[in-house]
């Protein structure tokens, strides 16, 4: 598995690098959804979080900690923050090397609409949730 973002880990290609240690990148998304969206990525290259091992997993998250600290409290002055990961092509991950979104928010950057995590996707069970339990919990 070869991405652009093994590029961008090597230098290849240039980016706007927040931070960098032995085993996480973080850099500008090149097509920001707001100022200062940032990737922040593994450098072993895993597909997905499934896909990584436990110890990726924690670096990963203690550097999306860290730059989201780096962000509060930059001149940005974001008002916070919209974090995630688009798992799987049908949840619109178009490349294949495990990313951490990190997307700052700002004062009514929604047209008046709370624009959270709820409005991605609109599509409730039919299922009344002890169904839906013991169709994950075997
Ligand atoms: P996905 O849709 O897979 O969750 O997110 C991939 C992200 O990578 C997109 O937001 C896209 O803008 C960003 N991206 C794609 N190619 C490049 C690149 O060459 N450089 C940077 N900095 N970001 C990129």
């Amino acid at each position: 598995m070869s991405t652009i973002f093994e590029k961008i880990i090597s230098k290849e290609i240039p980016a706007e690098i927040l931070y960098e240690d032995e085993n996480t990148l973080a850099f500008l998304d090149a097509n920001p959804c707001s100022e200062g969206h940032t990737l922040v990525i593994p450098k072993k290259a895993v597909s997905n979080l499934i896909e990584a091992d436990e110890e990726t997993v924690s670096n990963l998250f203690k550097t999306v900690k860290r730059v989201t600290k780096t962000l509060a409290e930059s001149d940005l002055d974001p008002v916070g923050f919209s974090i995630g990961i688009n798992h799987g092509e049908e949840a619109g991950q178009s490349i294949n090397h495990l990313h951490v979104h990190i997307i700052p928010r700002y004062k009514g950057d929604g047209d008046g609409t709370i624009r959270s995590m709820h409005s991605i996707v609109s599509n409730p069970p039919t299922n009344d949730l002890n169904t839906v339990f013991n169709k994950i919990i075997k």
